[in-house]
């Protein structure tokens, strides 16, 4: 049997379970699309530890030259000379499918190679140490970063690290996340949680100790991607109730912002067109983002490269008014996903208690300037480096972790579940055993029972989704539980149940009661994982299709009621240990004939509406209920006719 899935989780997760018997130090990487930090938390006091040039973020770049590979500031300082064998942006790749919109979009723009294998994206190199090509993982990629962050905190430390906290999106599905800890395998890292970075962050702040509910807004503007989370934190306690973002928009945009407009600047003065080469947009990249990061602290800064192409000085100055100007409608474009996060986590602007700015690009005075109005000028938490608050929390997290600190009280961060995981019921229905937004690690049962009589063998289908049918949702797997021992319709009692354990892996397993028969599966995460765009797209499905959803359910629970009242009715008036003996024989003919040409009404009205079934079940009811009653039976006789009462059916 093929497993398909493994659960998605909005927030990484840490369960006190995992303490003791881990090595210590443990480390916190905020292993980022652009930037990578990692930190530890000693003496009290959380250290990021620069690396080898005194720099406490590193660029996530990993480059291939004809003699060696290259990985930080090495690799991101020679990436225009060797554009298709200078890796960066990795993390937009890992876990997805080759198929998926955001790999094809950055396929199309990505200097270097990116093709298929197993359905996955992989990156092609050529030209590695004389080997024509080569193909990496994302993760492979991912793991040279990982190991570079590993080495850098061994040289600070002077001992060998084993084991980390690696930090990702809110928004990465099992598939993502997994692969993520698959990166810190190949690095030689025991990557003992994958934490959500807005999780992280609040940590960072303490956020986590404060007494009492509170709803957090994470703001996150990096180099290459912008995410909106809403998190509520209680008693140490975070769920994700909303995430939302732009996965193009960053530091980097405004960069490119500024260089075209540098391009045209050199091209009026001295009429040279420098858009093609590669040398120049570097040089000019490199000084350009330095006068940014100059622009938020102060309103005016000079860019001077010299001998930019050809002889040509280039001196010019830049304002930040100019710079905001430039860049206006892309700092604009942060309020809709912040609009969207809000609305869907149904919240008011008044109800965010605190609003946690997170990546370099949140220090550029206008963006810090747009998020105070739209929350009607709320002050802002900016009191750590924005780009270093992840890995802050990262950190304290390897220290609860590792049980090596008496200065952080031990706290739980619990996830929660995207979407509803149910099953499959008669009339292809989803029949949810775990709602949305439950808290991660989880187990829930329910008992259902069989459809028709003699049945031996159930189909568990498990979904996730929100719409009533199954065939509008996400199936994750399959499996059939056989040997039930044969018996009436509504008879068997098969528990299943639903189990999330705390790295988010979803074990469904159904077992009949009488004879103990089980079976389980493991939902494992591959390639048929939703991206967090399918799930966007699901939930606004839902929202879209709401009404008629409800009506195709009522529909189909009028005619599972009509068709429970004639199958209970049959097994009343037959069985000689109910009320087969009791009846008399013209009474039992009526009921025998109302029930044959109610079902036979079934059979001819398949396409009907809710009211036709009910009006029909009336008027069965009209003519059974009578001979019933007269044997006192009433009473006893509602409760079993009404559908409240029955187990599901499979
Ligand atoms: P992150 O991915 O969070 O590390 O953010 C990196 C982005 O933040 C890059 O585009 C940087 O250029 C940008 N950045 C870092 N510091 C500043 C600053 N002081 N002002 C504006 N942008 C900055």
């Amino acid at each position: 049997m093929k497993t398909i899935f493994t659960l998605l989780l909005i927030i990484g997760i840490w369960a006190q379970q995992t303490t003791n018997k881990i090595s210590c130090p443990v480390i916190g990487i905020d292993l980022g699309t652009t930037y990578s930090c990692v930190g530890i938390f000693k003496k009290g006091t959380v250290e990021i530890i620069p690396n080898d040039q005194g720099n406490r973020i590193t660029p996530s770049v990993v480059a291939f030259t004809d003699e060696e590979r290259l990985i930080g500031e090495a690799a991101k300082n020679q990436a225009t000379f060797n554009p298709s064998r200078t890796l960066y942006d990795v993390k937009r790749l890992i876990g997805r499918k080759y198929t998926d919109s955001t790999v094809q979009y950055d396929k199309k723009f990505m200097p270097y190679d990116i093709v298929e294998k197993d359905s996955k994206p992989y990156i092609m190199v050529s030209n590695i140490k004389g080997v024509s090509s080569k193909i990496f993982a994302p993760e492979e990629i991912s793991a040279m970063v990982l190991m570079k962050m590993k080495e850098i905190s061994e040289t600070y430390l002077g001992k060998k690290v084993e084991n980390a906290i690696v930090t990702v999106p809110a928004y990465f599905n099992d598939a993502q996340r997994q692969a993520t800890k698959d990166a810190g395998t190949i690095a030689g890292l025991n990557v003992l949680r994958v934490l959500n970075e807005p999780t992280a962050a609040a940590i960072a702040y303490g956020l986590d100790k404060k007494d009492g509910e509170k709803n957090i807004l994470v703001f996150d503007l990096g180099g290459g991607t912008f995410d909106v989370s809403i998190l509520t934190i209680d008693n140490g306690v975070f769920e994700v109730i909303a995430t939302s973002g732009d996965t193009h928009l960053g530091g980097e945009d405004f960069d490119q912002r500024v260089i075209d407009h540098f391009l045209k600047v050199i091209k009026k003065k001295h009429n040279k067109d420098l858009s093609g080469d590669k040398r120049v947009i570097q040089k000019l990249k490199r000084e350009v983002e330095k006068a940014k990061r100059s622009l938020s602290a102060t309103h005016e800064t000079k860019l001077e490269i010299e001998d930019l192409v050809d002889g040509l000085d280039f001196q010019e100055n830049l304002t930040r008014s100019k710079f905001e100007e430039l860049n206006n409608d892309l700092f604009k474009k942060t309020i809709g996903p912040m609009q969207l996060a809000m609305e869907d986590s149904k919240l008011k602007k008044t109800n965010i208690d605190e609003i946690i700015l997170v990546g370099g690009s949140t220090r550029i005075p206008k963006i810090r300037q747009i998020v105070k109005e739209f929350f009607n000028g709320k002050e802002l938490n900016t009191g750590i480096n924005p780009d270093e608050a992840v890995c802050y929390g990262a950190a304290i997290q390897g220290a609860i972790i590792c049980g090596d600190s008496n200065e952080i009280d031990d706290f739980i961060v619990i996830d929660a579940t995207p979407l509803s995981l149910g099953i499959e019921t008669v009339g292809g229905v989803l029949t949810k055993i775990i709602p949305k937004g439950s808290s991660i690690p989880n187990k829930k049962s329910q008992i259902f029972t069989t459809y028709q009589d003699q049945q031996q063998t159930v189909t568990i289908s498990v979904y996730e989704g929100e719409r009533p049918l199954v065939k509008d949702n996400h199936k994750l797997g399959t499996f059939d539980l056989t040997g039930i021992p044969p018996g009436p319709r509504g008879t068997p009692q098969i528990e299943v149940t639903f189990e999330i354990n705390a790295d988010g892996i979803l074990q469904v397993s159904a077992s009949e009661k009488s004879s103990g028969k089980a079976k389980t599966i493991f939902i494992q995460n591959n390639s048929d994982r939703l991206s967090k765009e399918e799930i966007e797209k699901m939930l606004q499905d839902a929202k879209t299709f709401e009404i008629q959803d409800k009506i195709a359910k009522e529909i189909i629970d009028s005619r599972n009621s009509l068709e429970n009242y004639i199958y209970s009715m049959i097994n009343q008036i037959e069985d000689p240990e109910k009320l087969a003996n009791q009846l008399s024989d013209d009474d039992k003919e009526t009921i025998r004939q109302a029930l044959k040409e109610s079902q036979d009404w079934i059979q001819n009205n398949q396409n009907v509406e809710k009211e036709d079934y009910e009006q029909e079940l009336k008027e069965l009811q009209k003519i059974c209920n009578p001979i019933i009653s007269k044997l006192h039976q009433q009473e006893n006789n509602d409760q079993r006719y009404s559908q409240e009462n029955y187990d599901s059916e499979l």
